[in-house]
């Protein structure tokens, strides 16, 4: 058998895609399940969606390619939190999906409390709803509940042991080093759940996951589910699943994703490094999909610029207009165009900053507008590339790009010219799935190295032509505009 199944489980879609070992996509599917949002600020699957939406993916991909995978590999969603009874696979309720805010006053009252600097050097991580064990607390209010999960009839995973769990019929309770060191409940330095972790947030340990190897054979799917059953042979977070794909395994190799955020990835080797300030360490997976560490850093508004120039200003027809447009004017004609719609994160850390757009004169057109926009995401990706490599004095030669927004070829001449080293973009859209499919295909067989792995990758190399007078000229642009946003946050 030559080919892996790769589940990617994301935030609104499910998708499966066969890869074979030369590379190719025998066969790929899709499906998109409902967003629930019960109130503001809260964001709700429902779990059984998430499972039946990717095994209709995986039993068309696995169709579409006409032949049997060798292995499974699951990438998903981060952080996203589900509880279900251990014996019936039931789910208690609704998964709480990572972007839910319900638990920002419990992290504001946790942090009063003084213990950010406990988690924050366990973990890695900061004390952000984000994570998963404020929204486990949540689920755990009900003393029934806890009840049972003292017990251990109860089980809790982010989605990777949710579909893990599914696929085996309950035979298996597992997570991996990536996800669960989203959890808030992981310790970096132990490699493993941590006791003082798990007293702050009240979780019995009865509740928690087997940690296994990102690559490795860890169980196999029911006979039936996917027709004989399939080893399943590699689990990643989607952001780890990525960097891995990108081949990024070597420290200082990074990959930024342009989606409707930005995600910076940098892999920092196999010892835990020290995140900079407002910055993320997090477990990643080395050249053989063992047990390293990267550095994170998230841009909140890249792509999605795009799109409220699209549906909120009607200035696009669709976001790949915006390249023809950026391309017939020469510069920005002095306007810069700072999109902190939800606030600036990294390295400025100001959520009462908004979109700010200055340098407009009456010689500005739409042109203009969304050149400057597309700029931003170059602009705060450098920042937070600066921030990466300042904090940890890694050199970082080249920075590998995947996303929608990267398909943008002026975008992406645009940041290697800023950031003044060589952007390269891979020909495979779906890295996520690339590197599920590689930590499984290296624990079976289907690739015999991390080499032969590599060897079906190819890139588009952008490398930088601007003059540094003009590179220095257009940063300290943004910076003005930056302080502008700043200064109107904090007058
Ligand atoms: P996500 O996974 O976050 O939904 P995708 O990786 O699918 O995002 O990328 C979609 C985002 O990329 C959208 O915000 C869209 O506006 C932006 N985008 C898509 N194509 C282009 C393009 N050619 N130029 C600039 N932005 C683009």
């Amino acid at each position: 058998m030559t080919s892996v199944l790769a589940l990617d489980q994301g935030t609104t879609s499910s998708r499966a895609l066969m890869v074979h070992q030369d590379g190719r996509v025998l066969g790929s599917a899709q499906h998109e399940f409902t967003q629930h949002f019960p109130a503001h600020g809260l964001v709700e699957h429902d779990p059984r969606d998430l499972i039946d939406s990717l095994l209709r993916a995986a039993r068309e991909a696995i169709a579409a390619a006409g032949e049997q995978p060798a292995a499974i590999g699951i990438t998903n969603q981060r952080e996203t939190t589900v509880l279900w009874d251990r014996r019936t696979l039931e789910p208690l309720g609704p998964a709480i999906v990572w972007q839910d805010r319900r638990t920002a006053g419990r992290c504001a009252e946790l942090k009063a409390l003084g213990a950010e600097p406990m988690v924050r050097r366990k973990t890695g991580l900061l004390l952000d709803p984000y994570f998963s064990a404020t929204k486990l607390e949540v689920m755990l209010r009900d003393p029934g509940v806890r009840r049972r999960a003292g017990r251990g009839e109860l089980a809790f995973g982010t989605v990777d042991s949710w579909i893990v769990a599914n696929l085996t019929g309950g035979g298996r309770h597992v997570t991996d080093p990536t996800n669960a060191s989203r959890t808030l409940l992981y310790s970096l330095e132990s490699g493993g759940f941590d006791p003082e972790l798990l007293a702050l947030f009240g979780v019995p340990a009865e509740l928690l996951p087997e940690i296994v190897p990102s690559s490795g054979v860890l169980g196999e799917s029911r006979p039936g589910l996917l027709g004989p059953p399939i080893p399943i042979a590699g689990i990643a977070g989607d952001q780890q699943a990525a960097l891995f794909g990108q081949g990024c395994v070597a420290a200082g190799m990074a990959k930024n994703t342009y989606g409707t955020g930005a995600f910076l990835l940098l892999y920092a080797g196999e010892t835990v490094p020290a995140p900079p300030t407002g910055l993320l360490a997090t477990a990643a997976c080395n050249a053989l999909g063992g047990l390293g560490y990267a550095l994170e850093g998230s841009v909140f508004i890249a792509g999605a610029v795009m799109q409220w120039l699209r549906d909120g200003l009607g200035l696009l027809g669709m976001a790949a207009e915006s390249e023809a447009l950026a391309r017939s004017v020469p510069d920005t004609g002095g306007v810069s165009f700072v999109p902190a719609f939800v606030g600036l994160g990294s390295p400025y850390w100001e959520p009462e900053a908004r979109g700010t757009v200055t340098g407009l004169s009456r010689g500005t057109t739409r042109a203009h507008v969304v050149r400057a926009a597309l700029e931003s995401m170059a602009h705060s990706s450098r920042e937070l590339l600066e921030t990466l490599v300042t904090g940890t004095g890694l050199a970082v030669p080249r920075l590998r790009v995947d996303g929608g927004a990267a398909t943008n070829d002026w975008l992406m001449q645009f940041q290697a010219d800023i950031l003044g080293v060589p952007v390269e973009r891979l020909n495979l859209a779906e890295t996520t799935a690339l590197g599920a499919a590689g930590l499984a295909g290296l624990a079976v067989g289907v690739w015999p190295g991390v080499t032969e792995f590599g060897s079906t990758r190819q890139y588009r190399v952008f490398v930088p032509q601007m003059a540094e007078s003009e590179r220095t000229f257009k940063i300290r642009s943004w910076e003005r505009a930056v302080s502008a946003a700043l200064h109107w946050a904090r007058a």
